[in-house]
């Protein structure tokens, strides 16, 4: 009998100790989540150390896609599984799984064998040649070389017999749900789903916050961030957005304040806010999309005024990178296309001609004590007012 499975390859988790379970288990729950919903029937389960997906019905290339978005799989290996049986059957099986694959193809090859159930009545290394001679006169355009080989085919001899020769890269990291939780600062922007792309590469779930100013910024504007965050949640799972009316805060400041500190005083407060319901909502730091010196309100002194009102962590996984680097992550994650659709942005709709680059902690204080009338009450109106949208 034959089935068809994929052999899940993870690396970190397997240097966590007697927590190893948990990261195994967290990795089980995500690959169930993501395939829920996928023609064809999976089964997914522990054996032996490794995690392996049973499946029939399916579509290879799906099934592939949906896997290469799970945090914590390092390799996808689509693996042909045989029972185990007497060696003549073991060979035969090998060849046509070979056939079946690579029929007329040209390319040098070397066998693999892992010899788990010691009864098999052949070493590792007498399977190894005897499979590559076979492999070599069913397959004449292939040529062997053991050094450097192109494609290296495995054949574990276990429970069953797995036979694969192909590893599929996954994006690494650590599997969902393995933690705790963040609030990632998302605009519609490049850098933040990026930002929040790579803090939940560590396991850390999302949940997301948007500053929405309306009528400034329309209705597709915020559907822009919506859909960014459901792109960012095929990767990282469900993810609770909350969206903050900041309209009146944002004229507030920009009658109350001096011009060229708005944008500084307006993150400040988006901090604030963001800080207030990451608190209330168990998360243990907030992300934002911020890289030193990309645009006026980033640079040192910059990050420092609005990093001021912090008392949390706050991440920032793209403070290093170039521009160029972060367009390529975006690509590579699917949200660029989204990112640069053309709406306008809270931020550059009040945004001055000539804004702060130093601004002074001291400077920013002194500035927003003239706001100490309303600002309280317009704050705690916006997070009376949040919107909750779950997406993925
Ligand atoms: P992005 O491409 O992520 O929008 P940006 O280069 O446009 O970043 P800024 O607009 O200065 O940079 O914003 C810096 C960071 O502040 C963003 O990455 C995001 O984390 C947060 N941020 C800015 N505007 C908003 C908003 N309207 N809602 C939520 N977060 C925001
Ligand atoms: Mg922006």
């Amino acid at each position: 009998m034959e089935t068809n499975s994929f052999l899940i390859k993870y690396a970190e988790i397997g240097v966590k100790g007697k927590n190893r379970y948990k990261f195994e288990d967290a990795l089980v729950k995500r690959i169930r989540q993501v395939l829920y919903g996928l023609t064809g029937n999976f089964e997914v389960y522990k054996s032996q150390g490794r995690i392996m997906v049973d499946a029939s019905g399916f579509d290879q290339d799906e099934v592939v896609a949906a896997l290469k978005k799970v945090f914590g799989i390092v390799g996808i290996c689509p693996v042909k599984v045989f029972e185990v049986s007497d060696y003549d059957t073991l060979k035969s099986d090998v060849v046509s799984y070979m056939k079946d694959k690579y029929e007329g193809k040209s390319f040098t090859f070397k066998v693999k064998t892992r010899r788990i159930d010691k009864n098999f009545p052949r070493t590792s290394p007498a399977i190894n040649m005897d499979l590559g001679e076979l492999i070599l006169k069913a397959l004449p355009t292939l040529s062997v070389d053991v050094h450097e080989p192109q494609v290296e085919v495995f054949v574990e001899i276990r429970d069953k017999i797995y036979v694969y020769s192909e590893i599929i890269p996954g994006p690494g990291g650590m599997p969902s749900g393995t933690a705790g939780k963040a609030m990632l600062l998302l605009s519609g922007g490049i850098d933040s789903p990026v930002a929040g792309y790579m803090i939940g590469k560590r396991g850390v779930d999302l949940e997301a916050v948007y500053f929405h100013a309306p009528p400034y910024t329309s209705d597709r504007a915020k559907q822009k961030v919506v859909d960014l965050a459901a792109i960012v949640a095929q990767y990282t799972g469900r993810i609770k957005l909350h969206v903050i009316n900041f309209t009146d805060i944002q004229m507030y400041i920009y009658e109350t304040c001096p011009h060229d500190q708005l944008t500084i005083i307006m993150r400040r407060y988006m901090m604030r806010i963001a800080q207030k319901l990451a608190e209330d909502g168990g998360c243990l730091g907030l992300i934002t999309g911020e890289s030193i010196a990309q645009v006026a309100s980033q640079t040192m002194h910059s990050l420092m005024a609005t990093n001021a009102v912090c008392t949390i962590p706050v991440y920032r996984p793209c403070i290093g990178m170039d521009k160029q680097e972060i367009i390529d992550r975006s690509q590579q994650i699917g949200s660029y296309e989204t990112s640069i659709l053309p709406y306008e942005d809270c931020c550059t709709i009040f945004v001055a001609k000539h804004p702060v680059t130093k601004p002074s902690v001291a400077a920013m204080e002194k500035s927003e004590k003239r706001l100490a009338e309303r600002i309280d009450e317009l704050v705690a109106t916006a997070l009376e007012t949040d919107e909750i949208i779950e997406v993925g």
